[in-house]
């Protein structure tokens, strides 16, 4: 097996970095269909957690809820554990991670120790003003994980999901307007600062968020294509 390794080129990281209502998720999704990358969102691992009620999960939850950020250690341990699965091998999208300089620079360590090569980090760039209409009105299938929002998505029939037929929906606890004012703040305060510490590193693309899903999508296509070549 390390043999192989060796020889093959390094399995590809990509990072979305974005506030919330960026489409972080969404795209995440997409270039997982495409290119067989895997989604690895803190977020979703932190609602298992919770969901599950693990220790990690009931320190996590009251900060969730109130739009901070979960603490670099319980995060970290959280990623380490699904980095360890064999299906990461082939790359990974990680979405929502790393979130501060600590996260990142632990980031750094654990590529090198996986034998993982930093393909990008795409900052998705939005207006944040439009961000928390984004938020407030988003929610998901609960049996697929397909996106809608009550404005810009709504299904074709409603009340069925479009991909996968089901009636069961779901939103999320923190996408609420008060909750998405906290949650930009520390995007803003602990995040955005990383878009220059990967511009440093020369591995920054900056991808304009604003309009049609397909149309960024492409974009990110583009980007993931060109890492390839
Ligand atoms: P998300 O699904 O990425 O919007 O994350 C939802 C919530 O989970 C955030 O508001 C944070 O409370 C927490 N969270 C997710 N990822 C991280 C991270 N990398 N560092 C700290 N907290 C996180």
């Amino acid at each position: 097996m390390t043999g192989m390794t060796e020889t093959m080129t390094k399995p590809a990281v990509l990072i979305l970095l974005g506030p919330p209502g960026a489409g972080k998720g969404t795209q995440a999704r997409m270039l997982e269909e495409k290119f067989g990358l895997v989604q690895l969102s803190t977020g979703d691992l932190l609602r298992a957690a919770v969901a599950a009620k693990t220790e990690a999960g009931l320190k996590a939850k009251a900060v969730m809820e109130a739009g901070g950020l979960v603490s670099d250690e319980i995060v970290l341990a959280i990623l380490k554990d699904r980095m360890a699965d064999p299906d990461t091998a082939k790359g990974v999208i990680l979405d929502g991670f790393p979130r501060t300089a600590k996260q990142a620079e632990a980031l750094d360590g654990l590529l090198e120790d996986q034998g993982m090569a930093l393909g990008a980090a795409i900052s998705l760039e939005v207006d944040d003003a439009a961000m928390v209409e984004r938020v407030s009105g988003r929610y998901t299938c609960a049996k697929c994980g397909e996106g809608y929002h009550d404005s810009f998505k709504t299904p074709a029939v409603p009340g069925v999901c479009d991909k996968c037929g089901s009636t069961e929906f779901k939103r999320r606890a923190d996408d609420n307007a008060e909750t998405v004012g906290a949650r930009l703040e520390a995007y803003h305060a602990q995040t955005a600062p990383l878009i220059s510490y990967y511009d440093g590193k020369g591995a920054l693309k900056r991808v304009d968020a604003m309009g049609e899903i397909d149309r960024i999508a492409q974009d990110l296509a583009a980007i993931v294509e060109g890492i390839a070549d």
